[in-house]
């Protein structure tokens, strides 16, 4: 095809029309039937096979799409097939995943209520259920950043803001310093370097859970100028190593009492709150002055998706906003611009996914299915502590269950892991626990049951 023949780029003709058809109906049979677990291949052969896609001239969006549906989709491992186990998987509802194709079809800019109200509207009702669960006040608001990355970094900045606003000037070039524990995520830690702030340790218990006691030891323990530099206290809702909750209330007792923010890290575990049987493991996180939970993980949105709520709303939109010239039509009126609440201006309308199937479906049917999850991550540890190759390493609170191969080396763990994959049977990487590698799945897919895991349990009686 020349550059001549191809279709106009912004005119919506014959050919675009097959193109749209073309790419809905490979949608369609994504949604209709799950592909195998796939996985990654080498550079070269993708090279090869795909071959030279961009040039002067364009390939074509029907041979691009061929290429994508042929030789790229396969190798991307299917985060929604049901054996997938490893990391944080991801199961957006159909609803979900179907409303992001709208999304992108009416690319809204929801960064601001001028350009994006409607959109803003409806993100802001997904919030505020985020903010009811976790028993937080009615004032309470936030904004959908891309990941748990990015929503501990921004409530970490609003936190650091209060805290110099608070000292009026005489901390304005003074290290801030978080307390956290060693089983917070490495995002909490990478937040600490980029804002240029140090971490302090808590103590943790035997899984890893911190309390309101060892945090309250630990703030005790800080030199008099080095506890005047503690801007926050995070604790984790669900660690993503075991998934165990922290002590919420102790916790945020104790940062109360030192004068500082409390940021409750639920990342992968909020999603918990919606479970009847695990509700209570969260005691205490409406009292925090943010929190985080990641939708993409165990609320069935696609990516990238993470709610980010603070008690105190105004006080992350000074630390945030933006000041310029080219800003102030859109800052002019008292409107909610979610722009101002994290450390980003353009954004996509990434909480609609969330809502749209909130509002399909029914906050019961999410109950459902976060307690179906957590019914086969029951029945996971139960296989496994029956079986006499396998030992749990600690009992589960949530959808992570831990545990190890007797007589295995970490080589063997990382040889069952790839034969696993390449066999099609299951996505699981080792993970380790006090220095031993072990293994670990994490389920959060309510299509994802017990003979699945059986399958696993099965292949790890033989040798790797
Ligand atoms: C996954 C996770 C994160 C990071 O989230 P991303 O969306 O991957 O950036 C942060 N904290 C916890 C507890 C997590 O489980």
């Amino acid at each position: 095809m020349t550059a001549a023949n191809a279709p106009l780029m912004h005119h919506f003709d014959r050919r675009t029309k097959r193109l749209a058809k073309g790419i809905l109906s490979y949608a369609f049979d994504r949604w209709r039937e799950q592909p195998p677990l796939d996985g990654p291949r080498p550079e070269p052969d993708l090279r090869a096979e795909a071959g030279e896609t961009v040039t002067a001239a364009g390939i074509g969006g029907a041979r691009a799409l061929e290429i994508w549906r042929d030789v790229l989709a396969p190798a991307c491992i299917s985060a929604d097939h049901p054996a997938v186990l490893s990391y944080v998987p991801a199961a957006p509802s159909e609803a979900a995943s179907m409303f992001d194709i709208a999304i992108s079809a009416t690319n809204v800019f929801a960064g601001s209520w001028q350009e994006g109200s409607g959109a803003v509207f409806a993100e802001n009702e997904a919030l505020r259920w985020l903010a009811s669960i976790a028993g937080m006040p009615e004032t309470s608001g936030g904004v959908f950043v891309s990941g748990g990355t990015a929503g501990n970094l921004s409530a970490l900045i609003a936190a650091r803001w209060r805290w110099r606003q608070r000292a009026a000037g005489r901390h304005d070039r003074t290290r801030g310093m978080i307390v956290t524990s060693q089983t917070a995520h490495s995002s909490v830690a990478k937040a600490a370097a980029v804002m240029d702030a140090d971490v302090a340790d808590v103590a943790v218990d035997d899984r890893g859970r911190m309390d309101g006691a060892s945090a309250r030891a630990a703030l005790a323990a800080l030199a008099p100028a080095d506890r005047e530099r503690v801007f926050a206290v995070v604790a984790t809702g669900g660690t993503t190593n075991v998934g165990i909750v922290d002590d919420l209330r102790g916790v945020g007792e104790a940062a109360r009492d030192a004068g500082a923010w409390f940021h409750v890290d639920a990342a992968y575990g909020g999603a918990a709150m919606v479970a009847p049987s695990r509700v209570a493991l969260f005691d205490g996180i409406g009292e925090a002055d943010s929190y985080i939970v990641d939708p993409h993980k165990w609320l069935f949105a696609p990516f990238d998706s993470c709610a980010l709520l603070y008690r105190e709303p105004s006080l992350a939109r000074a630390a945030h906003m933006q000041q310029a010239a080219y800003l102030e039509p859109q800052q002019l009126a008292d409107e909610w611009n979610p722009s101002d609440y994290a450390h980003h201006l353009s954004r996509r309308a990434r909480g609609l996914p969330l809502w749209f199937s909130l509002a399909t479906y029914g906050t019961d049917a999410y109950r459902d299915a976060v307690e179906t999850t957590l019914r086969v991550s029951e029945q996971a540890t139960e296989l496994i502590r029956s079986s006499g190759h396998l030992e749990l390493v600690m009992e589960p609170q949530l959808s992570v269950v831990m545990f190890r191969r007797r007589g295995w080396s970490t080589e063997d763990y990382y040889r069952w892991s790839d034969r696993v994959l390449r066999d099609g049977v299951a996505f699981i990487v080792p993970t380790s626990w006090k220095g031993e590698t072990v293994l670990r799945i994490c389920i959060v897919n309510p299509m994802t049951e017990a003979r699945h895991i059986a399958a696993v349990v099965d292949s790890l009686a033989t040798a790797p």
